[in-house]
């Protein structure tokens, strides 16, 4: 079976009232947590790679360990580019394999954005060299930084564009702003209050927006980004073990469930994985400084990995158990 785009995904995802995980893959271990979790759930799958990770691991090695999993698990999974900058880029993802892309012309002009949104979807879904590829655009802007995508504020998506920039782009998908926020400082202390163990509570997502959004586009697959929900006893282990992560805080993930419940189809785990990864790497080395086989300290990695996500599988996305509908089975 070979890698599926996210187009039917997302049909099953938006009728199923459930979302799909898209989870960043760097490296072996990230790829073999997730896709472990996922074969226990019987749950579809986006492994996503950002530039950052193209540039670190290779992206001829990413694909190939991405068909790995593939090959291993017989579950549904698309290779999905997050954060595309240029059409070049897209173009050299889509010629390598990849079954979904984002273009993200969300720091330039509205006009701007929907012409180089527009060239990505016209190449992506031409299929006389290659399959139907989805491409995924994105308007409004996310605060905080992931790999070289940075904006210091964020702006909210405006809801009286989405029809326009959909109609005239063409895309399979889009991203849109309603406050989450990348990395694991999403919020600082004076926008968050406090709960009773003294961890920062972030403000609200505006609902409101998603709603106005999918009135607008029925039926239509919107995405999240920055949708980590920091999970808080990874944070402690982190700090528990020579670490050094005060106030790191992400978004509740009953938040996140209920998006999931809506039109939301997408969610992208990032700064989660890599909090399961750092948790289970510093635990290990505090409690076995003797040891130096990199196998045993990254099988905790791993494992920590494997755990995060099965919890979002069945806890937040709600996507356990649909492979096979996705599959046609
Ligand atoms: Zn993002």
């Amino acid at each position: 079976m070979p890698l599926i785009s996210t187009k039917e995904m997302f049909k099953k995802a938006y009728e199923g009232n459930y979302a799909i995980g898209a989870f960043n893959v760097n490296n072996m271990e990230i790829i073999q947590g997730i896709v472990e979790a996922a074969m226990e759930e019987k749950a579809p799958l986006i492994l996503q790679v950002s530039s950052g990770a193209r540039k670190y691991a290779n992206p001829v090695y990413l694909r190939k360990m991405v068909e790995a999993a593939v090959e291993v698990s017989g579950l549904p999974i698309c290779l999905h580019l997050d954060h595309g900058d240029s059409f070049e880029l897209c173009k050299s993802c889509i010629d390598g394999g990849f079954t979904s892309v984002m273009i993200d012309g969300s720091s330039l002009s509205y006009e701007d954005n929907i012409a180089l949104t527009k060239k990505v979807v016209e190449y992506a879904h031409d299929t006389t060299n290659h399959p139907y590829v989805t491409v995924e655009g994105e308007l409004g802007t996310l605060a905080g930084i992931e790999d070289e995508v940075q904006h210091e504020v964020g702006s909210y998506t405006k809801p009286e564009e989405v029809i326009d920039f959909v109609t005239r782009t063409g895309v399979d998908s889009l991203a849109i702003a309603i406050g989450t926020s990348h990395g694991a400082y999403k919020f600082t202390a004076d926008q968050c209050t406090r709960d009773e163990n003294g961890v920062l509570v972030p403000p609200p997502l505006r609902f409101d927006i998603l709603e106005a959004v999918s009135e607008k586009l029925p039926g239509f697959p919107i995405v999240l980004h920055g949708s980590s929900s920091v999970p808080q006893n990874f944070v402690q282990i982190i700090n528990a073990n020579g670490g050094k992560m005060p106030d790191a805080v992400g978004i509740p993930e009953a938040q996140l469930r209920k998006a999931a419940s809506m039109s939301v189809c997408k969610i992208n785990i990032d700064s989660d994985l890599r909090l399961a990864c750092t948790a289970g790497i510093r635990k290990h080395f505090n409690e076995h400084p003797e040891h130096f086989d990199p196998r045993q300290y990254l099988g905790d990695a791993r494992a920590n990995i494997k755990e995060i996500v099965r919890h979002k599988l069945v806890n937040v996305l709600g996507c356990a158990g649909k492979a096979d509908e996705i599959l046609g089975k």
